[in-house]
């Protein structure tokens, strides 16, 4: 079926809370998509930060393809091997502490870490939580609650739970409002869906401290920004700021559905028997994927490879003059470009005119986050074509460049 068809039959049989996605993407290889049409694009977001392995890795066709034939299903009646080395793997990748909780998403990761606070909470006579204004927290009713986007979280509203929002980046409203009375703290290390926007240099390490000082739980939602994506495993690890519960999703399964909450120290121990389940999270098809995942980073320096590769990507950014684009922030393979007017819609459509898939997550924000597999030589195809891109995509079209001027008719 071509894009076209597959469009306007999506329409019909869909709720309209996605609108209808420009693209049917019909296959992937390494770090290239091909669309129901046949046509190829670079594939620079990853399916919101989740392919990390690109399309196709032979690594994640063999761990996938054997587990579903041998197992592909327990249910938490069972256990079953993927999901202990998972955890294992996990936790040695957090200096051997730690217990897990396996869901299939970041939303329920983050659920599990809200419930673990809650029932903290009570234990301690501790009633409220703390969350960042723009933050995103997820779209189910308890991270929903917690997301700071009051766009998104208010037609939903009231949740129940007391949820105080505080400007992100700044460590006096933290301390202003996280007190003995407080359960818990929620932060991204970097606003994802803010427009992959980093606080202030020292706020994570000083969060931390708050907490410490005030003994609520600091909770890092890393759904977005773990394995891999900024070139630390986690991206804590830059911050020098170790949280009591982390959770993760998006990159952990290379595209199959994965998520985990980690609870350090004596929080891993909150929840009693009973607390809390899933049916199908943890399942042993995702395990496997994510061990496949966790495997071929380690084996291929793929965390090297996204500091080094995100270095070019950022540099090749930084080095374009032109009058749409503001700037570029974030860190390793984990980038927004920001803007000067709210041009995304139309950067991320020319840019899938020029063959290259990016996201426009803000107005005037645009996210680049492809696989980690990506090369210097494809993130430089990139930064070369964005100039045009820039220019296809200016409020007076091309002619808005000087360099691409044909004539002076165009001109406001
Ligand atoms: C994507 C994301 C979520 C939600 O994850 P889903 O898998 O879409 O439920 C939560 N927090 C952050 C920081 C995210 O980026």
């Amino acid at each position: 079926m071509s894009t076209d068809e597959l469009r306007k039959r999506y329409e019909a049989a869909f709720m309209p809370n996605y609108g209808v996605p420009p693209l049917a993407l019909a296959r992937g290889e390494g770090c290239h998509v091909f669309d129901a049409d046949g046509r190829e694009y670079l594939d620079l977001i990853a399916g919101i930060a989740v392919s990390s392995l690109g399309h196709g890795h032979p690594a994640l066709v063999e761990a996938v393809s054997s587990q579903v034939a041998m197992l592909a299903h327990t249910s938490n009646l069972f256990l079953h091997e993927p999901e202990v080395l998972l955890a294992e793997r996990l936790r040695d990748l957090l200096d051997g502490d730690g217990r897990v909780f396996l869901t299939n998403s970041g939303t329920e990761a983050n659920e599990c870490a809200l419930k673990l606070a809650i029932k903290y909470g009570k234990a301690h006579g501790r009633s409220y939580v703390v969350a960042a204004e723009n933050g995103f927290h997820g779209r189910s009713m308890g991270a929903l609650s917690l997301t700071g986007k009051a766009a998104i979280r208010e037609p939903f509203g009231p949740f129940g739970l007391d949820v105080r929002f505080v400007p992100y980046g700044d460590a006096d409203a933290l301390k202003a409002v996280v007190d003995e009375d407080c359960a818990a703290l929620f932060l991204e290390p970097t606003q994802g869906e803010a427009g992959v926007v980093p606080p202030p240099d020292g706020y994570f390490a000083a969060a931390r401290e708050i907490c410490d000082s005030t003994g609520a739980l600091f909770v890092a939602d890393e759904i977005q920004s773990a394995i891999g994506r900024t070139g630390a495993w986690f991206a804590f690890q830059n911050e020098n700021a170790k949280p009591d519960i982390l959770t993760l999703a998006k990159g952990l399964g290379g595209g199959m559905p994965i998520g985990a909450c980690v609870a350090f120290g004596q929080h891993g121990g909150i929840f009693a028997k009973g607390d809390h389940g899933s049916t199908f999270g943890g399942n042993p098809v995702s395990a496997a994927a994510a061990l496949a995942v966790l495997t071929t980073i380690e084996r291929d320096g793929l965390l090297a490879n996204a500091a080094a590769v995100g270095e070019t990507l950022a540099g090749g950014l930084a080095a374009i003059d032109h009058p749409l684009l503001a700037g570029v922030r974030g860190r390793g393979l984990w980038r927004g470009a920001a803007l000067t007017g709210p041009h995304a819609p139309a950067v991320e459509a020319a840019a899938r005119d020029a063959g290259f898939l990016i996201n426009a997550l803000q107005p005037d924000a645009l996210r680049i986050a492809p696989p980690l597999i990506l090369t210097a030589a494809q993130a430089t195809s990139f930064t070369a074509a964005f100039p045009a891109i820039l220019d296809a995509a200016s409020p007076a079209g091309p002619a808005c460049a000087p360099d691409a001027r044909p004539g002076k008719e165009n001109q406001p």
